[in-house]
């Protein structure tokens, strides 16, 4: 049966058609004879498989990602019109699965496109969250955290009707798999994203995202990332990831099993990639499943280490999870003692404390057990991986060399260029035809159109329609006016104080103060965020309440709102971005030289023709090495200097606010004007971190930032040469991806 067939049928069942339904009626029912449709193709087969365990899995919507990679977007976009129905509304009303929180799960979203659309042999494992990590209301000038539910009667979720007992230390739950198909890019390939859930899911809690955190039967699956401000939430998450982890590793053996593979020969036939340090609990159960099937430790531990691999994404110390032995206990005791044996291990191997799994305060340190035993360990981008091997994981790096590597990020081009930019999409494949779609590389033979003024005029036209499209959007959710011929400068992504969302805050505050003054800039600024604060995450929650005292400062001042807005981007999740990322100019990369990994925020701007405003980190590195400086606006203290900054003791963030020419900007956070706006102990919190702390260092590049995004917004004003850049950004932006990365892991590491 063709898609039409299909779609006609379900809405036939339904008592329906589709001159009459609704349009969420016709979004169920295309999921639904789509779902039909993957069901029939094959996953990817292989001598060897992988299985990508992640805590994370940010995948977006998929009615228009499957759509494009079935090949049946053009086919159904032509049906539903014929019907007088636009897909895009349509789409509109599928909910996005909330199965992530930011980066590190969008990242291994991408990896899951590309790894099927590779053709290789891989899924992923993760957890099927029913609430995500929150929804984002904005009111009264606050974050308001609510629960995020996205499964419905019909969804993308594929019951298998298997489930695998996982044995806590007071109760059995039986893991129920979930799958999500993940459909190669039309290659006939259909990999899947297991996901694990407990038989009876609790209701959504109705007094925001607070529950009964000992509830584990009920809650377990509930929310990603439970507030671990208190010893409930922490535990609740050693009961999340010893479930995905058990139930994982029993897949793997059902597996293992179904093809006739021995568990002797287990590091010939799979690879475990371990997505940062949630899944690492993986490593000890797998040895303990092994040896109750009769391998010994040795042997087991030598099979479990040639097995598995493991990317580090974060050099902030606080996200490198240490669980206190007792949590273990509590939850999973029968770990211990492989635990206990790889640690005395380790030790035989090296003495040196600063490498131990197991501390001298009964902490277990994750990460250290995933270097250990696994066979392969990356950072994410250039940098970042040789600040890992220099600093962070020096210890390590002098112990096994030969483990390290780098994986730079990627990004998707299917969902990040094809699915959300159709027009600018469309204009690259007139231009260079369409083999850019499986071939990100040959984005570089735009390189010659920067001297085709009707081309460049085209590329410009775009960006002005994605910038109207996005004004129009925001009007419609948020009642927003803003100026189409403005410059729409965009910082979207997690709120932390590492990515000094404070810092372009102070800049919003140097240019309201200039308007006020009378310094007109030349042509309107939209400034826009769109970020989540961590519910316990003090500073970041002020934050964003600064930047709401600040849209309303603006927006009701009729000096100032014609040339300046400010707009905080209510639930910043994949769907806002595929409305931001097309529209933007600026693209705000500003974090404090070494402590953003990567980024992948930069990669998707970037190939949609914005120009970065950043500091040289992460994957920024190379974004400037690859457009060159003439494209892209570079500022701020190298990573060296911060390091060695810090290594001294060495920053006084008061030195820099008794300065005449940026400490104005800080005590305005005090001025009657914002108090009148906001609350006094959020503004006095953040002023007062700002002097006595600043711990990353927003003042230290404070006029240096100032200055290049002055310069930047000034060069904007040469249209001609300002759609150059944007050109030369699109046109290097291939090596970013991620069938790039994909393809490299599989190289180095993988070997499918
Ligand atoms: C890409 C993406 C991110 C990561 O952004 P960074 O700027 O790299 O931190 C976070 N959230 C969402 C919804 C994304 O699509």
């Amino acid at each position: 049966m063709n898609v039409k067939e299909r779609l006609t049928d379900v809405l036939a069942q339904r008592g329906t058609t589709l001159d009459t339904c609704s349009n969420g009626a016709l979004c169920q029912a295309l999921l639904v004879a789509l779902r039909a449709y993957q069901q029939e193709l094959k996953p990817a087969q292989g001598q060897k498989k992988l299985y990508y365990f992640s805590a994370e899995f940010l995948v977006g919507r998929l009615l228009r990602a499957n759509l494009i990679n079935l090949g049946l977007e053009e086919e159904v976009e032509a049906l539903l019109k014929a019907h007088g129905r636009s897909l895009a509304q349509v789409e509109d009303c599928e909910p996005e699965p909330s199965l992530g929180n930011g980066g590190l799960g969008r990242l291994a979203a991408c990896f899951l496109d590309s790894i099927a659309s590779l053709g290789l042999p891989g899924d992923g494992v993760g957890l099927n969250y029913h609430y995500g990590l929150f929804r984002q209301d904005l009111k009264s000038g606050r974050q308001v955290e609510l629960p995020d539910p996205w499964i419905e009667d019909d969804s993308w979720l594929v019951d298998t009707g298997i489930s695998f007992p996982v044995t806590f230390r007071d109760c059995t739950l039986q893991a129920k798999l979930m799958d999500l198909e993940i459909p190669g890019y039309r290659n006939g390939v259909c990999n899947r994203l297991h996901l694990f859930d407990v038989e009876a899911p609790a209701p959504a809690p109705r007094d925001g995202i607070s529950f009964d955190k000992t509830d584990i039967a009920g809650h377990l699956t509930s929310f990603l990332y439970p507030d671990d401000s208190d010893e409930a939430g922490r535990l609740l998450r050693v009961y999340q990831q010893y479930f995905m982890v058990s139930a994982g590793a029993q897949l793997i053996l059902r597996e293992l099993e179904e093809r006739g593979c021995s568990l002797q020969s287990l590091d010939q036939h799979v690879v475990i990639h371990i997505n940062d340090t949630h899944p690492s609990m993986v490593i000890p159960e797998l040895i303990r499943l092994l040896m109750e099937r009769g391998v010994d430790l040795e042997r087991a531990i030598y099979l479990v280490e040639r097995t598995c691999a493991y990317t580090n994404h974060t050099i902030l110390a606080e996200a490198l999870e240490k669980w206190p032995v007792h949590y273990l206990e509590q939850v999973a005791p029968q770990l211990l003692p492989v635990i206990r044996a790889l640690d005395e291990r380790a030790k035989r191997h090296c003495a040196d404390p600063a490498v131990a799994i197991w501390d001298s305060n009964n902490l277990i340190h994750m990460a250290h057990m995933d270097i250990h035993y696994s066979s392969h360990v990356n950072g994410v981008a250039a940098l970042h991986t040789e600040i890992l091997k220099n600093t962070e994981l020096n210890s390590f790096y002098r112990l096994y060399p030969e483990k390290f590597n780098n994986k730079t990020n990627g990004i998707t081009l299917r969902r990040w260029l094809m699915g959300c930019n159709r027009p600018l999409s469309d204009l690259i494949t007139e231009a260079i035809g369409p083999a850019w779609k499986t071939d990100a590389q040959q984005l570089q033979n735009l390189a010659p159109l920067t001297e085709d003024a009707a081309f460049l005029a085209r590329l410009t036209e775009v960006k002005a329609d994605r910038k109207a499209a996005l004004a129009q959007w925001l009007r419609e959710k948020q009642g927003l006016s803003l100026a189409e011929d403005a410059v729409y400068d965009i910082q979207i992504k997690r709120l932390h104080q590492y990515k000094r969302q404070q810092m372009n805050a102070l800049y919003a505050i140097y240019k309201y103060l200039e308007i006020k003054a009378g310094h007109l800039p030349q042509r309107p600024l939209v400034m826009i965020w769109g970020a989540k604060a961590a519910p316990a995450y003090t500073l970041a929650k002020d934050t964003i309440h600064l930047l709401l005292c600040l849209q309303k400062l603006v927006a009701s001042d009729p000096q100032v709102s014609p040339w300046l807005s400010i707009v905080m981007v209510e639930n910043y999740n994949v769907s806002a971005a595929e409305m931001l990322v097309p529209a933007c100019d600026i693209s705000e990369q500003i974090s404090l030289a070494s402590k953003e990994a990567s980024g992948t925020g930069n990669m998707k701007l970037m190939a949609n023709g914005a120009v970065t405003l950043g500091t040289l980190d992460g994957a920024n590195v190379e974004i400037a090495e690859l457009v060159g400086r003439d494209n892209i606006y570079l500022f701020g203290r190298s990573s060296q200097e911060v390091i060695d900054l810090y290594q001294r003791n060495a920053y006084r963030s008061s030195d820099y606010w008794q300065r005449g020419d940026i400490g104005y900007l800080v005590d305005f956070l005090l001025s009657p004007e914002l108090l009148a706006l906001g609350d006094p102990q959020c503004l006095a919190r953040l002023y007062k971190d700002f002097i006595a702390k600043d711990y990353f260092m927003a003042l230290l590049d404070l006029r240096d930032y100032i200055d290049t995004k002055e310069r930047c917004l000034n060069d904007y004003e040469d249209r001609t040469a300002w759609s150059k850049k944007m050109l030369v950004n699109i046109a290097q932006s291939g090596y970013f991806s991620s069938d790039r990365t994909i393809a490299e892991y599989n190289r180095d590491i993988w070997h499918l």
